[in-house]
């Protein structure tokens, strides 16, 4: 395996024979546009879970079912699309009624949120592995993109960053307020179709804010400053962190710039749209922090509250590495 996922997969599925045009957008955002009619584009995107390497193997089946749907609703959040449809892709090491009950209301409570008629899929027998495709829409040509960022935007985050790794790292159990961030992310939809005619980019943070930031300047060749000490950070996160007697630890840093999970939406606004952006997002019981500005020079600069520098330990998630032992 050499290079990471993203270099997987440039190599070796973005060069094909066919370029229809009614796809408008297709490998390499959060979810592809297929242009169907002349009023509405269609917004797809699939994601996998798998036991062991995106839920610990006893994840409770509900979180499961709710997390193989959401992060799909995030991407669609992330074009600011609107989640009409999905299929389901199954595969299971034995039958289990009572991990299938749980399951599928953990799924179809959150279907039922956002209004996802399921109507489709495929059931097999394997190891443990969950697949969702969303299906969106919105209407023709008003579409979030990673690209499209200017050098003054504004960046923005919604919610708080770093609980699911928080959660992760302390082992934390199940019923605690970081575990249910990490088992039950809450897709940003309603904020990402009000982004529409106000943000100038937009992408959802699963593999960590350095990381998922990372990709939407570099379809620009962009760059950003951040103001660490303005990362939005939630009660039970400070809580943890700043526990008496220890201190702040690094990771008060390093889990909200690095850690993935959240699946909160991290998107760019021109200054002149800012003020009706967040007049805008006022009505969502949901907060959303300005954490830095897009600069033209490529790279992420981190600083203090005080302008000096600060610099991250790491970066992101990345599933394939040219080295496993790095
Ligand atoms: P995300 O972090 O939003 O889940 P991914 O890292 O899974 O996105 O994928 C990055 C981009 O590559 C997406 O546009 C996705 O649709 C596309 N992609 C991923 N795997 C494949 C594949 N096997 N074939 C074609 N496109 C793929
Ligand atoms: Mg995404």
């Amino acid at each position: 395996m050499s290079g990471d996922e993203f270099d997987l997969i440039r190599r070796y599925f973005t060069q094909q024979a066919v370029a229809r045009s009614d796809v408008l957008l297709g490998v390499g955002d959060d979810a592809a546009l297929l242009r169907v009619g002349s009023l509405a584009d269609l917004a797809v995107c699939m994601d996998t879970l798998v036991a062991g390497v995106h839920f610990p193997e006893q994840t409770p089946p509900a979180a499961i079912g709710h997390k193989a749907l959401a992060v799909n609703l995030s991407d669609l959040a992330a074009m600011g699309a609107e989640p009409a449809w999905a299929t389901l892709a199954l595969t299971l090491p034995a039958r289990d009624d009572h991990w299938l009950d749980e399951f599928a209301r953990g799924f179809f409570a959150l279907a039922t949120q956002y209004n996802v008629q399921l109507v489709g899929g495929d059931t097999t027998r394997g190891p443990l592995s969950v697949t969702v495709q969303a299906h969106g829409l919105l209407p023709h040509g008003t579409a979030l993109r990673r690209s499209g960022a200017r050098p003054g935007d504004r960046v923005y985050v919604t919610g708080t960053l770093g609980d699911a790794g928080l959660a992760l790292h302390l082992r934390q159990v199940a019923g605690s307020a970081l575990r249910a961030r990490f088992e039950f992310p809450q897709p940003r939809v309603g904020i990402g179709v009000a982004l529409h005619g106000l943000a100038s980019a937009a992408i959802d943070i699963s593999d960590g804010l350095l990381a998922d930031l990372g990709h939407l300047l570099e379809t620009d060749a962009l760059g950003a400053v951040i103001e660490v000490d303005a990362l939005p950070r939630s009660p039970a996160f400070l809580e943890v962190i700043d526990a008496p007697g220890i201190g702040r630890s690094p990771l008060y840093y390093e889990l909200p710039l690095a850690a993935g999970d959240d699946y909160e939406l991290c998107f760019t606004v021109p200054p002149e749209h800012c003020a009706a952006l967040e007049q805008s997002l006022g009505r969502f019981d949901c907060r959303y922090t300005a954490i830095g500005t897009i600069e033209a020079t490529p790279g992420i600069r981190c600083v203090r509250a005080g302008g000096e520098p600060y610099q991250p330990a790491a970066t992101g998630y990345v599933h394939f590495r040219e080295d496993p032992d790095d």
